[in-house]
């Protein structure tokens, strides 16, 4: 430490720049916390005392987590009132390791979007070009991230929410192996996909946030204890011997031209350096899109059930305790919300969920399986992070499928609960770096590799 700059000055000047909410990233400024912990880690650093490698550190979180007495919206207005009553447990622990919460950041209603659009906080601005969207769901935490306005920031990846974002803003985002992170206190769209990821602009910053937010907790129980990575593990990519890339992804009608050839001329760097890389076999990308949004809103139609204004909520009175519900749910939920909630009901109800539900999960399988064969034969997957550039504020939301169909290849990831990283090199919206669950490691070696070859 040079202490070239106080915390509380470092802290000051990035609460300046979020007031500004120029990229409408800002739900809630927890102006008065920071500024109290900022005070506390100066008064160590002034005592002498050794200070922790993220204390200090001022940082964002998704406005889907618990940080108990703020306001935790999901940016939906049934929520606009809600304070936490408790803190999620991935939170607590960058608490613990000293980080500084600064803001509750901009997003999809819910998780519920790829473009940030759906929120009650207005749409989130690209960073590059402010004409655009900012990506979703966390549109709001990679671009604070992007305009330096966070060091890091807690996203939320259901079938692609970290990674997409990230590659719309050209920053790090990380999903990793589900259950590697606890879900507690992250407020629930699909529990079976649904992972903590950190976004931030190098992959040792990645690796520091993801050591401190993994392992085992019993408020959790689809968590698993994890080994540190270390940083002398991931700077030699020597173990890598041969990528895959999924033929069909790079084939599809529709892809950006550009992407394309991007993607291929990275393959090709690759190539050059002694790496075998093989294309493989792969699920179409509507089958994926399908199966995902299938499963997704038959989760979240659950999950959802419990705001109902009862317990949580911006609850309207009718005439009766029924209509209540009713009116409570259709005027607070949004649009694309309620789409999800009808037709995750319909999927799950008698008649249908043989057909569809059950249809659907039987595809998980089939993906999952897919994937194992995969990782017999290659190390890691790389894959283009989305088919498209981002498009212009406003011109998504007149056209819902074509949104689903924009996260063609992030949400089989997410299917198959593996760690993906987007990384920001190799096309105009980065690239994605999967490996076989539980080789998060891998992944970061990888993105180490790429960085130095494309
Ligand atoms: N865009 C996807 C969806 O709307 C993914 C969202 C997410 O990962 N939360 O479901």
């Amino acid at each position: 430490m040079n202490k070239e700059i106080t915390c509380t000055d470092l802290v000051q000047e990035k609460l300046a720049l979020l007031k500004q909410n120029t990229h409408q990233t800002v739900n809630t400024l927890l102006n008065d916390l920071a500024i109290d912990l900022a005070t506390k880690v100066d008064a160590k650093i002034a005592k002498g005392e050794t200070i922790g490698l993220l204390e200090g550190i001022p940082f964002g979180i998704k406005d889907v987590y618990m940080l108990q007495g703020t306001y935790t919206t999901a940016s939906s207005a049934l929520l606009k009132k809600y304070k936490s009553a408790y803190t999620a447990t991935a939170i607590q622990k960058l608490l613990d390791a000293g980080a500084i919460p600064l803001v509750k950041e901009n997003c999809d209603s819910f998780g519920h979007g790829s473009s940030s659009e759906n929120t009650i906080f207005g749409a989130v601005k690209n960073a590059i070009n402010p004409e655009l969207v900012g990506g979703g769901s966390s549109g709001g935490s990679a671009v604070n991230v992007a305009k330096d306005y966070t060091v890091f920031s807690i996203g939320g990846d259901t079938g692609g929410s970290v990674r997409q974002p990230a590659g719309y803003n050209c920053v790090y985002g990380l999903k990793p192996t589900y259950g590697r992170i606890s879900r507690f206190g992250l407020m629930a769209y699909a529990s079976s996909t649904d992972c903590v990821g950190p976004i931030a602009k190098s992959v040792e910053d990645i690796r520091i946030v993801l050591n401190a937010m993994s392992g085992k907790d019993n408020k959790d129980q689809t968590t698993y204890a994890s080994a540190e990575i270390e940083n002398k593990n991931i700077s030699n990519s020597e173990s890598i011997k041969t990528v895959g890339y999924f033929k069909n992804f790079i084939d599809s009608e529709a892809i950006d031209a550009q992407v394309k050839s991007d993607f291929l001329a990275s393959i090709e760097k690759i190539k050059a350096k002694g790496i075998e890389v093989k294309a493989l076999d792969f699920f179409k990308s509507d089958t994926l899109v399908s199966t995902y949004y299938t499963l997704a809103m038959a989760e979240t139609a659950s999950n959802l059930s419990r705001l109902d204004g009862t317990n949580y909520g911006n609850r309207i009175e009718a005439e009766t305790l029924k209509e209540t519900y009713a009116v409570t749910r259709s005027e607070n939920f949004s649009e694309e919300t309620k789409r999800r909630i009808v037709g995750g009901n319909q999927v799950l109800s008698q008649g249908f969920s043989d057909e569809i539900y059950l249809k659907g999960l039987a595809l998980r399988d089939d993906i999952s399986e897919n994937f194992e064969n995969d990782f017999a034969a290659v190390d890691v997957i790389l894959s283009p992070v989305t088919p498209n550039t981002p498009p212009k504020i406003g011109d998504s939301l007149k056209d819902p499928l074509a949104m689903y169909l924009s996260d063609a290849y992030t949400v089989g990831f997410s299917l198959g609960q593996l760690p993906t990283l987007t990384v920001p090199q190799g096309t105009a919206t980065g690239l994605q770096i999967s490996a076989a669950k539980n080789n998060d490691e891998l992944v970061l070696k990888f993105a180490n590799f790429l960085k130095d070859t494309i």
